[in-house]
């Protein structure tokens, strides 16, 4: 029988999210929407020294932000909780029992001292098979030793005893077959008695075997766990229902080599947490997509792209297409270089896509905040003239704050160029001609193009000549959208006032 497709994504509250684990987590989601299964949502909190407050809230409403859902877990409820690990104390601890009664496992009592002194005296002192009978143990120590010590309240670890020698398969999915020999492991801690928990070996597993999870689809550095992780498997005799591995290649620096960190982000000025991050430790605050001006949609499609790829040049893609076409073989091995660039031309791309009038309701608030204001549709309007030259919703008030303020100085390179001695009276004409044009033939952009540039040329002017300083005293340098767009908008009357400040202060 073929298992209903489980996933989950099972962060440790340790931080901000990285920009990869929400690409592990985009992976998983699209895995289970294509395979109509269940993802779910885990929170992996069983090391509480590196526990931080805020991050679990963190990590949920970068999901809500980015617009990723999931079908059970923390905050979402389920069959399966509780979701958070270190809820589950009780239910580990009876799978710690079980191994150390079928003697899979077995109490330590060195002190961290006694480590130390070990790790002087052996070079590469690894605790397994070679070292584990000159250590303080339940295999070494006597059992009334081991029960005077539990008596006496001494604290002690459950390490997993790795057998020497015998081969570990490991099925990836996009890496194949990873063999490795068992006699390179070491004796794993699986639980803490000092705290009564569990590492994050032995909760993962054993939450995945719980949880019915089919396919652990996780970030490489994950990858040297996955050997211990099927011991433990066989050790618990679930190998018939154990997931199917999937480890997702490493983003890279977008230059050199090397995983991508935070300090390629503060370094090359890009972000790498989906939202603004205040470290509670530290007090430092960390830029996020959310707050930079991304679009959810730009930052999923640009993430999508970062280790796999639809097979053919198909950049833009909708969640339904991702879903559709996504594909855990086609995941390459190799890492993925993070070409932040790339981000932006998404978000570049996702803009021009968005609904005039709906950037219009967003932008809107910026101009009220300004002192302005503007019907919508006629906001909607300036957007769409403009928006091809922006990347980011918040680049707007630049590309368009002259239509709300009129220039009071110009752009001195050019005046220069393109202010002339017979400017002044080119566009004293150009005045005359304009309050000649009615209102309403002047609201249209069509039809004021046609009307000044049929004037222009009937005039034997320079087109140039004309339309060049014509620009300039409307917007005050040589940028903005085209000419008859602004006009149509600015109204006839103030596009006259623009020209003859112009001709007042240029001369
Ligand atoms: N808690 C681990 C993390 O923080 C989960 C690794 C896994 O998915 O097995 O990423």
């Amino acid at each position: 029988m073929t298992r209903k497709v489980r996933v989950r994504f099972a962060p440790s509250p340790t931080g901000a999210l990285h920009i990869g684990g929400v690409r592990t987590a985009l992976y998983n989601y699209l895995f289970a929407k294509q395979h109509s299964g269940e993802f779910i949502f885990r929170i992996e909190d069983t090391d509480s020294n590196r526990f931080v407050p805020g991050a679990e809230e963190y990590i949920i409403e970068s999901f809500k932000w980015l617009g990723i859902t999931f079908d059970e877990g923390v905050s979402f409820g389920g069959n399966y909780g509780p979701y958070r690990q270190s809820e589950r104390k009780d239910i580990y601890k009876t799978y710690v029992d079980e191994l150390l009664a079928k003697g899979l496992a077995y109490m330590a009592f060195d002190t961290p001292e006694e480590l130390e002194t070990k790790r002087t005296e052996i070079a590469n002192f690894q605790y397994d098979a070679s070292t584990r009978l000159a250590m303080n143990n339940s295999l070494t120590l006597s059992e009334d030793e081991v029960a005077q010590r539990l008596a006496n309240g001494e604290k002690y670890v459950v390490r997993v005893k790795i057998e020497p020698g015998e081969e570990i398969l490991v099925n990836d999915i996009i890496r194949g077959e990873v063999r490795i020999n068992s006699s390179i492991l070491d004796d794993k801690v699986l639980y803490k008695s000092a705290d009564g928990l569990p590492t994050y070996h032995l909760a993962n597993i054993v939450d995945d075997h719980l949880m019915e999870i089919t396919h652990v689809i996780r970030g490489e550095e994950w990858l040297p766990s996955a050997p211990l992780h099927v011991l433990l498997y066989r050790y618990f005799g679930w190998t018939d229902t154990m997931p199917q591995f999937a480890h997702l290649p490493l983003l890279l620096k977008p230059d050199g080599n090397g995983k991508l960190s935070k300090r390629d982000g503060d370094r090359l000025g890009f972000p790498v947490f989906p939202l603004e991050w205040h470290d509670p430790k530290t007090g430092e605050v960390s830029s996020g997509y959310r707050e930079s001006g991304y679009f959810p949609e730009a930052v999923l499609n640009f993430l999508a792209l970062l280790g796999w790829n639809p097979g053919n040049d198909q950049e833009i893609m909708t969640m339904d297409e991702m879903v559709q076409l996504f594909h855990l073989e086609k995941c390459s091995k190799s890492g993925a270089k993070f070409d932040y660039e790339k981000g932006k031309w998404f978000n570049h791309q996702y803009l021009q896509l968005k609904d005039n009038m709906e950037l219009a309701k967003q932008f809107r608030p910026t101009i009220q905040a300004k002192g302005f204001d503007m019907d919508e549709v006629q906001l909607a309007q300036i957007v769409g003239a403009v928006k091809s030259r922006v990347t980011f919703a918040n680049e707007l008030w630049d590309q368009t704050s002259f239509y709300f303020v009129a220039p009071t100085q110009y752009d001195e390179k050019a005046v220069q160029k393109r202010w002339k001695p017979e400017t002044k009276n080119e566009l004293g004409a150009l005045v005359n001609y304009l309050k000649t044009i009615t209102d309403a033939d002047f609201a249209s952009v069509e039809l004021s193009e046609k009307l000044v540039i049929g004037w222009i040329e009937t005039s034997g002017y320079n087109m140039g000549n004309v339309m060049n300083p014509f620009r300039l005293s409307l917007v005050g340098e040589m940028k903005g959208p085209h000419i008859f767009d602004i006009t149509a908008v600015l109204g006839k009357e103030e596009t006259i006032r623009r020209i003859q400040t112009a001709i007042e202060k240029l001369g």
